[in-house]
């Protein structure tokens, strides 16, 4: 039989990992390949890259357990494919398919250079429940808003089983060598990323027990837990999922088998992402461009000192300042704290929503080209399905809302730990006397707000009727 190579991409899994299915039975070469070029400005983030590196580290081990070498190159693909398909005399190239602009123009090319040679590229969907070329309205157009999309993929049926993971593998007789895990340089030079191990096990194990976890207590109560950024009421798959350690038909048949409370409205956010991917498919300017098109616009105030404000949780807005800790120590944010932020930096500070994104692409571990760039759209209001520009959350009533016991920003935010759960949200209102008790100095230990709410809802507002009335 003719070997194959089997190329991984954002599919770091053995398990129902349909492009190693296909090519199980043959002589196979496993590889990875880091081609930052090819990604431009969307090569891996800081943390992304972290992950990267201990979840390639749990494919190797994993591929090696069962006879088969991951090879690992650095360049661009669209070369070292076809050499090391020529150096193991491979006749196919078997891949999960990629959705973002880049990877399916790199795609293109790595198929026809393979093709100058007499061999191919075989593309299987091993990400997505659906493709999102397959997903049409009544009138054959892609979908721009969310629920009738949702709506549609459950009329779909039931996704396939999950394929199971391969036996014994074979190596081909001239496996070539690649380099070693640490000379592709993902591990930061700085360790800020010194709290991920505490919260995170990459890799396939990893994955499976959180999921396991999760589907056994937390999905019974996520209907009413996943607001709460204080619990642990969401699942925390999505950097899992993110790179593919995990297929989202192995998440949706776990979450139906438990037969638990919350599935309905698990299976629903698993949409949201499955939604964004067809945005990124059919709209691939996505992750730069707004897609309302008069957004364009939009008069945005580009300002460093705001921007670096909210990234360092320095705005004053506890929730807020929570939210951006977390991201920066934890590599994740809960996501009703991420469209609470979002939001603060896009209406309140008149900050580009490209600016918030590309700081989250930098410090999620989950971030995603589609999830983000679609989110981000939906926080700015200039999204295909978007909460209008013109609801402004209150940053101090949401936090009263979904932290209403303090519990989450108490732990990120330490120096207000001792404030009453009455001026938690709202430091500011706090009588001198209170704020002493709790060892508080406003503007010294913790900042004033860095736009007073009434005055930013109102800027941001106007900025709004500019733009519509140029419009
Ligand atoms: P759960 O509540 O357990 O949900 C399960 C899975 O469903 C998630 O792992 C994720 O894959 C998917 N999901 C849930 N909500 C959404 C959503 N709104 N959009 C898309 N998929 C969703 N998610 C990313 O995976 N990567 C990103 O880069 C990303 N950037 C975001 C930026 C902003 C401004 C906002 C508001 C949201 C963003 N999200 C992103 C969506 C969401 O916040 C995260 O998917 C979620 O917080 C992940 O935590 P979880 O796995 O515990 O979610």
């Amino acid at each position: 039989m003719t070997p194959a190579l089997i190329w991984f991409r954002q599919d770091l899994r053995l398990d129902d990992n349909p492009a190693l299915h296909a090519a199980q039975d043959r002589p196979l070469l496993a590889c990875y390949i880091l081609d930052d070029e090819a990604a431009a400005g969307w090569a891996h983030g800081g943390a992304q890259r972290w992950w990267l590196h201990h979840s390639l580290a749990a494919l190797r081990d994993a591929l090696a357990s069962r006879g088969a070498t991951l090879h690992l190159a650095v360049g661009r693909a669209e070369a070292v494919v076809p050499q090391l398909a020529a150096a193991i005399g491979a006749s196919e190239v078997h891949a999960g398919r990629l959705y973002e602009p880049w990877a399916r123009r790199r795609d293109e090319a790595v198929a026809k250079a393979l093709q100058a040679e007499g061999r191919r590229l075989v593309l299987h969907s091993s990400s997505l429940l659906h493709e999102p070329h397959r997903v049409r309205t009544g009138q054959g157009k892609p979908y721009s808003v969310y629920t009738p999309f949702s709506r549609a993929i459950f009329a779909l049926g039931e996704p396939p089983p999950p394929l199971p993971a391969p036996g014994k593998l074979h190596a081909p007789a001239d496996a070539a060598e690649g380099v070693p895990l640490e000379t592709l340089g993902l591990l930061p030079e700085r360790d800020w990323w010194r709290e991920f191990p505490r919260h995170w096990t990459p890799g396939e194990d990893g994955a499976r027990s959180r999921l396991r976890r999760f589907a056994a207590r937390a999905l019974e109560g996520y209907d009413g837990a996943r607001n709460t950024p204080g619990v642990e009421g969401t699942s925390g798959l999505s950097p899992h999922l993110r790179f593919g350690e995990l297929s989202p038909r192995q998440v949706w048949h776990a979450a139906r088998e438990a037969g638990a409370k919350g599935e309905a409205t698990f299976l629903k956010e698993i949409l949201w992402r499955e939604f964004s991917y067809h945005l990124l498919w059919h709209r691939q300017e996505l992750p730069e461009a707004p897609l309302q098109a008069n957004f364009a616009q939009f008069p945005w105030q580009p300002d460093a000192k705001l921007l670096r404000a909210w990234q360092r949780g320095r705005t004053g807005y506890p929730i807020v300042d929570a939210g951006m800790r977390q991201l920066w120590r934890m590599g994740w944010m809960h996501n009703r704290v991420r469209m609470i932020a979002g939001s603060l930096l896009v209406k309140h500070l008149l900050q580009p929503w490209q600016a918030g994104a590309a700081w989250f692409w930098d410090t999620l571990l989950d971030g995603d080209l589609a999830s983000n760039s679609a989110s981000w759209q939906w926080v700015a209001g200039c999204g295909a399905d978007a909460a209008p520009y013109f609801r402004v959350f209150n940053p101090t009533l949401q936090g009263e809302k979904f932290d209403a016991d303090g519990a989450y920003v108490r732990h990120w935010v330490p120096e207000l730990a001792k404030l009453p759960d009455k001026y938690l949200h709202k430091p500011w209102e706090a009588p001198d006397l209170v704020l002493r008790g709790a060892g508080v100095r406003l503007g010294a230990d913790y900042p004033r707000p860095i736009v007073e709410h009434a005055a930013g809802r109102a800027r941001a507002l106007d900025a709004y009727a500019a733009l519509r009335a140029e419009a």
